[in-house]
């Protein structure tokens, strides 16, 4: 059995036949991490050690009967949540040599529930970027073709699942960055309702938008993983107390007489031909599944991507002022006076994308702009949110492209910040309107790239959107392809 390939629940039911131990498991991804790694680079921090002592627990918990959906279950976390006594880069220069003090929320819920942390991966620094291309260290490259971007935030997670490097993986989603990187590498990424998931121990890049979600290798495993970090943390003031059914029981594949919107204005010129006529399929199988297909309008749509790169630079802006050089991180070695410390450090430590942020956020929210900028960002973005409450009123679950493309060339879009910022335009508005959404594979393209479909439902039904996903997954194999690597 190649176990490294296998999802969570079918490894679960092969741990507790005692087919495999999680000592196995761990000894398998390593070696397959030894052998692929410096191909795909999708891990900043490798923790061995530590996860053999976990799946050692895990194996006595295992035989003592104490066993959760994860247990014994090797996963691997996005370097911008905190593990105790393990380094938080961000994938950048600024948190170097930063040992996290505590857990993130999600992090000790998985460490309650048994699973084994692999390590923490590669990202684009801060979680700014949309092909791992920012970030401070080698990036991340997909798993489908090496010469090609994983996508991003999250690409160093979902490269890791797509090259069976991790059972599934941890990333955090601002404007599409789980959703995103997991269409380009073919597999499943959610990202949940604003407030299901504690964001303590994330890494705050815009906190009004930030949430943490799982990518794995199907929809089964999204919602184990769902079920395990979700729900209200005295931690996070944003976290809502609102009690979540059982995910996995909620995928029952039953979606007849169920209305899907098409947003009208999703299906655009730019978009590439091998995703639209992929997402035809897609339509094609839920009708024929039972469901009545609606065309919809989001008409407020186009002012999307500016909207977020308002606020979301706003967000940053302050949420970055933390990083000085006094407390933690980097310091400049041999700065004049305290400003100039501030400065140089600061300077030395973030990238171009981030200082980029940085001063278009600083820009926005300064006196005299404040008003032109942020104020008419928050205004459109409640017009995004009002767009998708009448949109909801006529159907359950609305369907779109995750991006206009597959995998684009590495160094492709360097050059050209706005073009990199287009490949959100479909996966910004779901945060903007706080809306649960995830991508699936639904496709490949001709040259073997993985092609995904978002779908977005109302918030906190996380149930509606999964079961939606399973129908569709049932019927389909994308989900078992695996990249030829190695
Ligand atoms: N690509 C988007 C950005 O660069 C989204 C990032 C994210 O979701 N973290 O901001």
């Amino acid at each position: 059995m190649n176990w490294i390939n296998q999802p969570a629940h079918e490894l679960h039911e092969a741990l507790l036949k005692k087919k495999v131990s999680s000592r196995e498991l761990v000894i398998a991804f390593f070696e397959r991490i030894n052998t692929i790694e410096e191909k795909t680079k999708a891990y900043l921090k490798l923790l061995q050690d530590e996860a053999l002592l976990q799946a050692e627990q895990a194996d006595q918990d295992i035989a003592k009967g104490k066993i959760t959906p994860l247990t014994g279950i090797p996963v691997a976390l996005k370097d911008n949540l905190c593990v105790e006594g393990v380094q938080t880069s961000c994938a950048s220069k600024i948190l170097k040599g930063f040992i996290s003090p505590y857990d993130a929320t999600v992090v000790s819920r998985l460490r309650s529930a048994g699973a084994v942390f692999l390590g923490k991966t590669n990202m684009d620094e801060f979680a700014m970027g949309s092909s791992n291309e920012n970030s401070a260290f080698d990036p991340t490259r997909n798993p489908w073709d090496l010469s090609r971007v994983p996508g991003g935030s999250s690409g160093g997670s979902a490269a890791a699942v797509a090259a069976s490097e991790a059972v599934f993986a941890l990333g955090s989603d601002t404007g599409g960055s789980i959703r995103q990187p997991a269409s380009f590498c073919g597999v499943v990424g959610l990202k949940p309702t604003y407030g299901r998931v504690s964001r303590y121990g994330l890494v705050a890049f815009a906190s009004s938008l930030d949430q943490i979600g799982p990518l794995t290798h199907d929809v089964t495993d999204a919602a184990i993983v769902l079920n395990a970090i979700a729900g209200d943390d005295d931690m996070d003031s944003t976290s809502v107390d609102l009690a979540m059914p059982d995910l996995r029981a909620s995928l029952t594949s039953k979606i007849a007489g169920m209305r899907i919107g098409i947003p009208k204005e999703y299906f655009i010129e730019g978009i590439d031909a091998e995703v639209a006529a992929a997402l035809e399929q897609v339509i094609a199988s839920y009708r024929s599944l039972g469901a009545e297909i609606k065309e919809i309008s989001l008409p407020h749509t186009r002012y999307a991507v500016a909207t977020y790169y308002i606020l979301a630079t706003a967000e940053a802006s302050s949420n970055l002022a933390r990083f000085d050089g006094v407390r933690f991180g980097h310091r400049t070695a041999s700065p004049k006076d305290l400003l100039e410390m501030y400065m140089q450090s600061r300077s030395e430590g973030f990238g171009p994308e981030v200082k980029r942020r940085i001063m278009i956020g600083t820009h926005v929210l300064s006196s005299g702009f404040y008003d032109a900028y942020y104020k008419k960002g928050q205004q459109v973005r409640t017009l995004i949110k009002q767009d998708f409450d009448t949109a909801f009123e006529s159907v359950d679950c609305i369907l779109t492209p995750t991006a206009p493309t597959a995998a684009f060339k590495a160094g492709e879009k360097m050059d050209d910040p706005l073009q990199m910022y287009l490949s959100d335009i479909f996966t910004i508005s779901v945060n903007l309107a706080g809306l649960p959404a995830l991508s699936m594979p639904c496709g490949f393209t001709e040259k073997g790239l993985p092609i995904g479909c978002q779908l977005i439902a109302r918030p906190f039904d996380e149930p509606t959107l999964l079961n939606t996903a399973y129908a569709f997954e049932q019927g389909h194999d994308f989900h078992l392809r695996r990249p030829q690597l190695g």
